[in-house]
């Protein structure tokens, strides 16, 4: 297929500095949770968006010196010449498809606590670490002759890796977004004061950055256009058009964003596509200089806005790019149904903050191109003419029966209800989940394309069933279901009156059953689910109360960005919130809450409760069939698995996963207990080493 003329715009060329992309496509730096610790991963990982179209492909904040150290976040390093193996490893790779590479040089100031390397950081002034009771150490004007060294080291070192693009990092409340603040910078030396002063070290690390590279890579700045967050968390938005201004044509490009995380990568719950476009496309209007922007451009039409209505001129993007690696290149080929759009639900975000690699839970071959030899678009051909029967179709069935047609099995996906989506087509009614639908519309648009898989709805499946068809090779993706008794993290067995009248689970609320207020959210889980239900009772004018566990709202939250705006949003409805406490017993009228600290007792009025607590696996099916034994094989069925939340609960991210692991392992033989190959650090013959003292 063709591309549609009207898309030609994102696929011109354009000059930045000294380099050309080959088209508008710009992955923006993006954490990964690899860092320096999985170079190999990373550069597979990266390659696979540059053989996708993306034109330029970035690192993640890369760090100039240990005194910028992250841990335990995975961040990458440019610390000595040994790093600059790594990166030149992912540079390579980009380049073999056509696509330049950025690298993103961050010092982290006060932000960082040093973990590994045990140095104090440096800071404008000495301000508290993010995470842990220490402080930074404030900068002389030594030390401030040091960063520029470091600085300039490590742009050394990445024209070396052969970079195309070097970052000058500027926002994110990083040390150089310091220095522009006016509240933050207190210096009385030339680096502090007026305007002019507090733009001198980000001018003068811009001019160290080109005299290194400039002949051959270009200079960007990343900086926000709304201005630096105080001390405090507040937005001083005063002078930043300013500050643009001053240096207006210094870098070859900016990269804009704005100060607050929880906007600028925010959740779908709260946040649209094109988000920031009212805040950073003022920006065009003062330099000469290309403008990149991000606003989780999933829409082809979005992007083109943006470069002919003259806002930006590169479509940046961080997770679009990790939801479908491949997103340019279906605009090019004119397949555009193919994109699989980002669900804005931050799983990939949430576990580089938990120390742990990227996954996503629209793509789920990502952070596995290295590992598992994972491609998005790519999957080896069956291995038998088996065909296979796949019992429900949530994310987990779903997924696994788009990857076994695709693999050329001849597939049978059975579902119970109407709608196929499982939990998803639940789910993405709750208020602000509504693009979540995008798991299930990207896998049945697939499935329905694939000949050889069939969809059987209203087909409720029992072992009976299945031993009388002829399908040797059966997964049970069955999902599971809210438990009602109250057990969970918090208690071990069920909660006094649950038996009763008046308790009901998430799965009750979404499907339409009635509540009478006031009602009692307990949320013993942690994540979205308590939230988004308190958020729909309240919606319906009930009376709601939130009791969690847990010390805010939503904890788990944290991780995706959405806590504080979770909170903010419930307590502006109007609910009231019970932090640190559970419910001890219920007797159709009220609830006896308990203080986790104290183990003191309150009553509150309730009329009906939602407990959001464990979830229990529909593994009866599962249980039955293999509870068959040989009448099994006398049927047919030579294997019989069970995947997703059937097996273990988890996330929807879990279960897309696991279906997609199962299409892509079937008749493959395992020959190790560790199915994915592992970066880790060998240890070297022990004699070579140095004498400890
Ligand atoms: P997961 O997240 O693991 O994919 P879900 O709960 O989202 O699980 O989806 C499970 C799907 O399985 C639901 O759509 C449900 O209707 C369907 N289902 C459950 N039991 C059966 C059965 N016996 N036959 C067919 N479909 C079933
Ligand atoms: Fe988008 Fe969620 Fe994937 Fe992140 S994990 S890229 S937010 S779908």
């Amino acid at each position: 297929m063709q591309r549609d003329p009207y898309y030609d715009v994102l696929f011109e060329p354009l000059s930045i500095g000294p380099v050309r992309t080959k088209n508008r496509f710009y992955q923006v730096p993006h954490c990964t949770g690899m860092g320096y610790l999985m170079p190999k991963t990373l550069a597979a990982m990266r390659e696979t968006k540059a053989e996708g179209g993306w034109g330029v492909v970035c690192t993640e904040y890369c760090s100039i010196h240990p005194t910028s150290d992250d841990t335990p976040s995975p961040y990458a390093t440019l610390w000595d010449n040994e790093d600059i193996k790594a990166h030149a490893l992912m540079v390579e790779k980009v380049h073999s498809h056509g696509a330049l590479a950025g690298v993103q040089l961050w010092y982290g100031g006060n932000k960082c606590s040093n973990l590994l390397s045990r140095q104090p950081s440096l800071g404008i002034s000495s301000l508290p670490a993010e995470y842990d009771p220490i402080q930074c150490q404030a900068m002389l004007k030594e030390d401030i002759r040091e960063l520029r060294r470091w600085h300039r080291e490590a742009v050394q070192r990445a024209k070396e890796a052969g970079f195309d693009i070097v970052y000058v990092y500027a926002t994110h409340d990083y040390l150089l977004s310091q220095f522009l603040s006016r509240i933050m910078n207190r210096r009385s030396d030339e680096y502090g004061g007026s305007l002019e002063n507090r733009v001198r070290l980000i001018r003068e690390i811009i001019e160290d950055t080109k005299g290194i590279v400039g002949d051959r890579c270009a200079v960007a700045v990343r900086l926000s256009t709304d201005g630096q967050v105080d001390i405090n968390g507040i937005i001083d938005n005063t002078e930043q058009r300013e500050v643009i201004e001053m240096i207006k044509d210094l870098p070859d490009l900016w990269d804009v964003n704005i100060s607050d995380y929880s906007t600028e990568m925010g959740s779908s719950r709260f946040i649209k596509e094109a988000a920031l476009e009212d805040r950073v496309s003022f920006v065009k209007k003062i330099t000469h200089k290309p403008v990149v922007g991000v606003g989780r451009f999933t829409s082809p039409d979005t992007m083109v806005r943006q470069i002919k209505g003259g806002l930006l001129d590169l479509v940046g993007a961080a997770r679009p790019s990790i939801a479908d690696p491949f997103l340019p290149r279906k605009i090019e080929e004119g397949r555009l149904d193919e994109i699989c759009e980002c669900i804005g639900c931050n799983t990939c975000f949430a576990h580089d903050v938990r120390g742990a690699p990227i996954r996503c839970t629209q793509n789920p071959t990502m952070g596995e191109e290295w590992r598992r030899s994972w491609h998005p678009e790519r999957i080896p051909s069956n291995q038998s003419d088996d065909s296979v029967l796949v019992v429900g179709a949530g994310p987990a069935g779903l997924e696994a029966a788009r990857a076994l047609g695709k693999r050329g099995y001849q597939v049978t996906l059975a579902e119970a209800k109407r709608d196929l989506g499982g939990r998803v087509f639940a789910e993405s009614r709750l208020p602000g989940l509504s693009e979540w639908i995008r798991v299930l519309d990207y896998r049945q648009q697939q499935i329905a394309r694939i000949s050889n898989v069939s969809v059987y709805r209203e087909s409720k499946l029992t072992a009976e069933h299945i031993l009388e068809f002829d399908y040797p090779r059966v997964v049970i993706a069955t999902g599971s279901r809210w438990r009602r008794d109250g057990v969970g993290r918090w208690h071990v067995r069920p909660i006094p009156g649950f038996e009763g009248t008046g308790v009901f689970t998430p799965e009750d609320v979404m499907s339409g059953v009635e509540l009478s207020g006031p009602t009692i959210v307990f949320d013993d889980e942690h994540y979205y689910m308590g939230v988004v239900i308190a958020e729909k009772l309240r919606n319906d004018d009930l009376e709601v109360s939130l009791v969690t566990s847990a010390g805010v709202a939503a904890a788990w939250s944290r991780h995706t960005y959405e806590q504080e705006r979770t909170q903010a949003r419930l307590l502006n409805m109007g609910v009231e919130i019970h932090p640190g406490r559970v419910v001890a017993s219920y007797d159709g009228q009220s609830v006896e809450l308990s203080c986790i600290y104290t183990g003191k007792r309150f009553r509150r009025p309730a009329a009906s409760i939602v407990t959001v607590t464990d979830r229990t696996p529909n593994d009866d099916l599962y249980k039955k069939l293999i509870g068959h034994g040989k009448e099994l094989s006398s049927s047919g069925i030579s294997s019989v698995w069970r995947i997703g939340d059937c097996q273990a609960p988890g996330t929807i991210a879990a279960a897309v996963y696991a279906g997609h692991r199962f299409a892509r392992e079937l008749d493959t033989v395992e020959t190790s207990d560790i199915s994915f190959r592992r970066e880790r650090v060998t240890v070297s013959d022990s004699r070579t080493e140095a004498p400890r003292h």
